[in-house]
Formats: structure tokens, C-alpha cells, sequence
């Protein structure tokens, strides 16, 4: 409803409601000033008669307000039908999405790890990525290192290496990671 109000149309349709009746008021008790009249109102006032020609030419104010309120309508329509639905698609997503997804941390072995998922929803399968351990000291994740399979902390330049630690192989962790899954022990 928000967006809605915020629409551009839908804030014009709104301020010209609540300013024809003050712009009729102005005109109705400034016709007579005889100072203005001339230089500033007149052309004011030429400007204002042209506005009304054309809003009142031949329509009755039923009919202007029929025509407000069906595009009132017709824009909530739209931004009802075209606007809402990413929102609803997500939390249907959501809905859908499998519980381990929030399962993205532990100790496998004597590390702690991070991961994500790749899932591929219409195959239902679904990928461990950016496996990365955690800083010991500061919990944080840590940075690989250019060589592979060596990590540093970014904050305590602690280092991890996989070389050191092969049971630590990310290869196993993530085998471990889906085995966990698989029996919903997580
Ligand atoms: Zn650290």
C-alpha cells in the first residue's frame, strides 16, 4: 500500500483532489482585487479557466470522479498483480526450501567450517560451495591462500593448512557436510 500511495499518478490524482478546491477558493476571492488583477491575476485566472474548461467540458463531476476511481483501481490491479509477485515467488521459495539450508556451520573434524548451497531445485540436488574454515582464535572466516588448501586469518594472520591436516581436505569435510545432511543429523 505504500508503493502505492508513492506512485507518481496516484500522488497526482491525490494532490489535484485536494487543489481544485483551494484553487477555486483563490479564484472566487481574488477575482475582485483590482491591483493584481491586470499584471498577476489575469493570467492566473486564464490559466485556472482553461484547467476547469477542460475538466468540466462536458463531463459530468460523477463521471471525473468514476474515471479517478476506476484508475485508482486499475493502478492497485497492476501493482497488485506485477509488483507483489517477486515477494510472493521468494516466500513460496522459502516455504519450499529444504530445512538444512540453515545448517551452514560446524565442526566436522577438529576445524570449524563455513559453507553455502548451490541447490538445483528442479533436480532436487544441491551442492556444498564456498567451503571455507573459520579462524580458531577470532571465528572468522578465513582467506585462502594462493597456493590452495593453506588459509590465513585476516585478523590474526593464523594459518590452517590442509597439507598439514589432511583429514581436514575440504573434499572430505564437504563428504562429511552431505553425510550429516543425509541422516539429518545436524
Ligand atoms: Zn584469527
Amino acid at each position: 500500500m505504500k508503493k502505492f500511495i508513492q506512485n507518481p499518478f496516484v500522488l497526482t490524482v491525490i494532490s489535484t483532489l485536494i487543489l481544485t478546491p483551494i484553487g477555486s477558493w483563490i479564484y472566487d476571492h481574488t477575482k475582485n482585487v483590482p491591483i493584481l488583477t491586470n499584471w498577476v491575476l489575469k493570467p492566473l485566472h486564464t490559466v485556472w479557466d482553461l484547467i476547469k474548461a477542460v475538466v468540466t467540458y462536458q463531463v459530468p463531476v460523477w463521471g471525473i470522479f468514476a474515471v479517478i476511481i476506476g484508475l485508482i483501481l486499475l493502478l492497485w490491479l497492476i501493482d497488485k498483480i506485477f509488483y507483489s509477485k517477486p515477494v510472493e515467488t521468494i516466500t513460496h521459495q522459502r516455504n519450499n526450501a529444504p530445512e538444512f539450508l540453515n545448517y551452514k556451520q560446524g565442526i566436522l573434524k577438529s576445524w570449524k567450517w563455513s559453507w553455502s548451497y548451490n541447490i538445483n531445485s528442479s533436480a532436487k540436488t544441491f551442492e556444498i560451495v564456498n567451503l571455507i574454515p573459520m579462524c580458531t582464535k577470532c571465528d572468522l572466516k578465513m582467506l585462502e591462500d594462493s597456493f590452495g588448501d593453506v588459509w590465513v586469518c585476516p585478523n590474526c594472520n593464523h594459518q590452517k593448512s590442509s597439507y598439514i591436516n589432511p583429514e581436514e581436505q575440504p573434499v572430505k569435510i564437504a563428504a562429511l557436510i552431505q553425510d550429516r545432511i543425509e541422516k539429518k543429523n545436524y
